[in-house]
């Protein structure tokens, strides 16, 4: 009897558990390009393009593997408005009754396809390397979830840096030797770059005609749309990158899109690349003496550390962890987020990279666009939509922790043992960036102060209960009742009037 395997976009992956259980000579591939995918937040066209170029790549390389592939075109009318109407048509023309799916990422489809008039069965994702039971057993009886020791025992179990039972070098972590300042005038090596192909152009094509409208660039268009290229931009990160990756890490930069950043997430989301295979060959790296401890540690620890973390949180948290608003914030997101006008150069960099490139890095997620939201208490629900629709590599159960719980506390302290805030003098540090602003980074009050000073003590004023006692921050509230009492009115009054000025549209 003929059974569904379906296929969804992020799952582009030879071994994935669904193709594993099934059978090639009875069994039916399904993979959907539907418009409710496409069109449940208003995705980067970079990242439509991205997906379904993939997708269609591999539905191809499937069917040389000799799979029988029933693929569904958005273009095509006879293609079903979601991936539940497209299971019943394959289930229709087929005569199966029974759906074999690895478990999606995301709690909306995973509850969409347990509705179906079908048998569905949600087999494990093992493209990580903690299950969910391993995560919930990792996190049961721990009164707090700390992405550090979770790692370790990563380390432990994938033996990545490890001599014997003890971390390589003597240390678990090499933070300390990150974090530095780029010379001026220093030469930063670009991510690999791929000219569109003939199925990634037809896509483009496809794309510009129907999401013309949505927010960001769509050419040039430059991404890796399958394993070969995915695999020749890993050989190219490890040669080029991963040498200074540590050390200029938290580093922001105009003009400067990508720094030693690696782009490896859009591939690993997708299932193009897998994390064990990406971490391997960085550790191999350093094995050979190619790249050093401080980067290779760094940047290991990002993927078995934090992305697998992120993702036992995600699913450990259950449905409801998106609608998480422990701040009570309900600001409506700036139209500056979506390209609108802004005199923050800060900002005005991040968006305006994230429009062209469907793609920022961690600092400028978290502490440029992330931070200020915090700070203006914009509502984490809008927030979430924003980071899930702008960026190439957003896909729920790594985006919604990241936003929700790492860069808007909204999950109370789940993933983050304190809010990430800072004032302009971190972003100062970290980047170029308050040289060309219209606002003085060392201004705490008066119209040309830096917006990120004012909210920042304004935040810290307004969630006085909740924070003062967090060990963490006692510094920062320090700092602010040291402050001369008239300069604490006048730097709370000067960020309401900032405040107002948001909410009634102006250019801020
Ligand atoms: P690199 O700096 O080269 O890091 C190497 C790899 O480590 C990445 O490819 C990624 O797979 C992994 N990684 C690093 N940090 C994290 C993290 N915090 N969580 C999970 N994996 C991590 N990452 C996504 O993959 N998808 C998202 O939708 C996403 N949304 C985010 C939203 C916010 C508000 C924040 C603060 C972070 C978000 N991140 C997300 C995490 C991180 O910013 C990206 O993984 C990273 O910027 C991807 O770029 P890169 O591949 O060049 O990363
Ligand atoms: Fe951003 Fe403030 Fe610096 Fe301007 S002065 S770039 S707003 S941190």
């Amino acid at each position: 009897m003929t059974r569904l395997i379906l296929v969804l976009g992020d799952q582009l992956s030879a071994g994935l558990s669904a193709l594993a259980e099934a059978d090639p000579n009875t069994d039916c591939v399904v993979m959907a390009e539907v418009a409710a995918e496409a069109e449940y937040v208003p995705h980067h066209p970079k990242k439509i393009a991205l997906v379904l170029a993939a997708m269609r790549k591999f539905a191809e390389q499937l069917r040389r593997a000799g799979w029988r592939v029933a693929y569904s075109r958005l273009d095509d009318p006879d293609t079903g408005g979601s991936v539940d109407d497209e299971l019943l048509r394959r289930a229709g023309e087929t005569g199966a009754t029974e759906v074999l799916v690895t478990t999606p990422g995301e709690w909306r489809l995973i509850g969409q396809l347990r509705e179906l008039p079908l048998k569905v069965r949600l087999l494990p994702d093992t493209r990580f390397i903690a299950s969910r039971r391993d995560f919930e057993d990792w996190a049961k009886g721990r009164s707090q979830l700390r992405m550090e020791w979770f790692y370790r025992d990563m380390r432990r179990k994938t033996g990545l840096l490890m001599e014997g039972n003890q971390p390589a070098g003597g240390s678990w972590n090499y933070d300390a030797e990150n974090r530095k300042r780029p010379p001026s005038g220093h030469q930063f090596p670009a991510p690999m770059q791929f000219a569109p192909d003939s199925v990634t152009a037809e896509v483009l094509d496809l794309v510009a005609a129907r999401f013309d409208a949505s927010f960001g660039t769509l050419r040039p268009f430059w991404f890796a749309t399958d394993r070969v290229q995915a695999l020749q931009a890993l050989d190219h990160f490890i040669t080029e990158a991963l040498p200074l990756f540590g050390d200029y890490q938290d580093a922001m930069l105009t003009g400067e899109r990508f720094l030693y950043h690696s782009v490896l997430s859009v591939y690993l989301n997708l299932g193009l690349l897998e994390p064990l295979e990406v971490c391997r060959a960085a550790e191999q790296a350093w094995r050979q003496g190619h790249a050093p401890l401080n980067a290779v540690e760094g940047f290991i620890r990002q993927i078995i550390g934090w992305r697998e973390f992120v993702r036992g949180i995600y699913f450990l948290e259950g449905a409801g962890y998106t609608a998480s608003n422990a701040l009570g914030h309900q600001r409506d997101l700036p139209t500056f987020y979506w390209g609108g006008e802004t005199r923050m150069t800060c900002i005005r960099e991040a968006v305006s990279q994230t429009r062209d490139e469907a793609y920022a890095h961690h600092i400028q997620r978290l502490m440029i666009t992330g931070n200020f939201a915090l700070l203006a208490g914009v509502d984490p629900q809008q927030v979430h939509e924003w980071y899930l629709a702008v960026y190439a590599d957003a896909f729920e159960w790594v985006e919604a922790p990241n936003t929700i719980g790492m860069s808007q506390f909204a999950d109370g302290g789940i993933v983050a043992s304190k809010p990430y805030v800072s004032s302009g003098a971190y972003i100062n540090r970290m980047s170029d960036h308050c040289k060309t602003c219209a606002y003085d980074v060392k201004a705490k009050t008066g119209d040309r102060a830096c917006p990120f000073n004012l909210l920042y003590w304004s935040f810290l004023d307004r969630h006085r209960d909740r924070f003062a006692s967090n060990p963490r921050m006692g510094n920062m509230y320090r700092t602010w009742e040291r402050m001369d009492p008239d300069q604490r009115r006048t730097i709370l009054s000067d960020a309401d009037t900032l405040l107002a000025r948001l909410d009634g549209g102006d250019i801020v």
